[in-house]
């Protein structure tokens, strides 16, 4: 089967489009005929090996999947069911979502909720799916519309897009962070309020700002991460998922101790199933498919390589979806 293959080449991997032979795909207790995966920032990084991620070779990357599946093992999966999965490791440790074909544990899937398709469910993807778990940490965390405005970083990347969306359709005020401003006109009709340059938030953070969003979602980590914490309202929080600005985070305790800030953890690929299931329940219930669609843009398998160069160049803007064949 036609997949992208990566290929151990001493200290890095290249990576390549090729026939895969299917006998050669990993076990699982089912088979799923992929229809669509999708290029996250992730699959990016794993691409081009700028971080050490693959742990096992050859590998087929993408961190996503949805499609039919075409053999069960497991009673909860039949052939003909529509299903997703995100994470848990494939791209990583376990072949993923490059190929037409996959081998996968049942535990892994998430039934396609209804209402969306496989190739919706793409577009939506692991970018979009953690925006849902934050924005449901932030729920969970008590916040509300009426604690305040909501700031989303990294806006117009995949993450940011969908948070943008989600946030002001749940009724919140959204700000938009961006690099782009040329991308305001973009964010304004995915929701955002206002748009804001990065700028603002890419500076060494002072202990404590102006106190200004109640709720982040925070794709970007580093000094705009710090901040978005120093500029949090009282009882505030921010979900961190990303790190498209950098690993570290230069804050400092005052936000915690003084205004009695949160941060939220995201980790998407092994977050529990009973998560998952919830947080697609919601996507397809909270998130306008018109907007989804607005944001996306479908790619084939011969696309995919270039297109992990443009997504750590901060070149893609909203989704990209990767249809097979
Ligand atoms: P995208 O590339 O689509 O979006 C990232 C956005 O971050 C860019 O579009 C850009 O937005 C902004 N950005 C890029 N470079 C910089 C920079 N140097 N400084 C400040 N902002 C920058 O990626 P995704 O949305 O797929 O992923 C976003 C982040 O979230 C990644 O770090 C990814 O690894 C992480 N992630 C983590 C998950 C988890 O489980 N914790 C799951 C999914 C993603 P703009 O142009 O608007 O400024």
């Amino acid at each position: 089967m036609k997949a992208i293959i990566l290929e151990k080449d001493n200290e890095t991997h290249t990576a390549r489009l090729g026939d895969f032979p299917e006998q050669d795909l990993m076990d699982g207790d089912v088979t799923v005929r992929v229809t669509h995966s999708t290029v996250n920032y992730k699959d990016g990084l794993t691409i081009t090996n700028k971080l050490p991620v693959v742990r096992r070779y050859p590998m087929i990357p993408g961190i996503d999947l949805a499609g039919i599946v075409e053999s069960s093992e497991h009673s909860g999966f039949g052939p003909g069911d529509a299903v997703v999965l995100n994470g848990w490791g494939i791209g990583e440790t376990h072949l993923g979502g490059y190929a037409p074909r996959a081998r996968v544990k049942s535990d892994w899937l998430v039934p396609l909720p209804d209402g969306l398709s496989p190739a919706q469910a793409m577009a939506i993807g692991t970018a979009g799916y953690t925006s849902m778990l934050c924005v449901m940490a932030l729920e969970r965390h008590g916040l509300t519309p009426d604690h305040g405005p909501a700031l989303v970083t990294g806006a117009a990347g995949g993450v940011g897009s969908v948070a943008v969306a989600l946030l002001r359709d749940l009724g919140w005020h959204v700000t938009a962070s961006t690099g782009r401003l040329e991308e305001a006109g973009y964010l304004k009709e995915l929701g955002a309020h206002e748009v804001i340059d990065r700028s603002e938030l890419a500076k060494p953070a002072k202990p404590l700002g102006t106190e200004r969003w109640a709720a982040t979602v925070d794709s970007v980590g580093s000094t705009t991460l710090a901040t978005a914490l120093s500029m949090t309202r009282y009882g505030g929080a921010a979900a961190a998922c990303g790190l498209a600005g950098g690993m570290d985070l230069p804050s400092s305790v005052a936000p915690f101790i003084l205004r009695g800030v949160s941060l939220l953890g995201i980790d998407s690929v092994y977050a529990p199933k009973p998560l998952r299931v919830e947080a697609w329940e919601r996507l397809a219930r909270d998130l306008d498919l018109a907007k989804l669609a607005g944001m996306t843009r479908t790619i084939s398998l011969d696309d995919v390589i270039p297109a992990a160069n443009a997504i750590l160049e901060g070149k893609v803007r909203g989704r990209l979806v990767v249809e097979m064949e």
